[in-house]
């Protein structure tokens, strides 16, 4: 967890080649959708591009699919999902039927100055639509109001684990390494 711009991305693809175990972005399996112009897509692609969360039926059918297709593996990092109290109750009916839970819950922090300064250099870079300025300051405003609850949740169930998300990539790469 993290809001946009601090680097779950980054961190999770290193991660995922460190553990040897699948990593599961559902921003961009969203994207995925949207760019094969899917069902799921079409219903996605206006809630993104304002900057809103994508309805939780829609998250959850996803993350299903996805956990059924790993079940067999040593584990997997799960990158933007849950993100509201609901995705959390969700997945949690969803992980006591697959008879898994979840091991750490790693939420990496940022001031908010530097990580709009970070979305719009990823703007330049990968020209992600929600990068536009007016939907990143309203994807912060989102994370923090529906988002952050959940840091509570798990912080409460002595799940969660801090990391400061300023640095290098390889730096708090090793942070979140040695938490684990
Ligand atoms: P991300 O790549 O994680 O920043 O996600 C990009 C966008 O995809 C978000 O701003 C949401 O619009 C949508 N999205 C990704 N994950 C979720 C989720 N768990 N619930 C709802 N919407 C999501």
């Amino acid at each position: 967890m993290g809001p946009p711009g601090v680097g779950k991305g980054t961190q999770a693809s290193i991660l995922k080649d460190h553990y040897e175990i699948p990593h599961i972005s559902t921003g961009e399996i969203l994207r995925k959708e949207i760019a094969l112009n899917s069902g799921i897509g079409k219903i996605s692609k206006k809630y993104i591009n304002d900057g809103l969360f994508v309805p939780d039926e829609i998250l959850i059918e996803i993350i299903q699919d996805y956990l059924i297709k790993f079940k067999n593996k040593e584990g997997y990092i799960l990158d933007g999902y849950p993100r509201n109290l609901q995705q959390v109750e969700d997945l949690e009916i969803l992980l006591k039927k697959l008879n898994q839970s979840i091991d750490v819950a790693i939420s990496i922090t940022a001031k908010k100055e530097e990580l709009i300064n970070r979305l719009i250099k990823r703007r330049k870079d990968t020209g992600r639509s929600d990068d536009a300025i007016g939907i990143i300051s309203k994807r912060q405003d989102v994370y923090w109001d529906q988002t952050a609850p959940i840091i509570k949740h798990y912080r409460g169930k002595g799940m969660l684990k801090e990391v400061d998300g300023l640095g290098t990539i390889e730096e708090i790469t090793k942070r979140i390494i040695n938490t684990i």
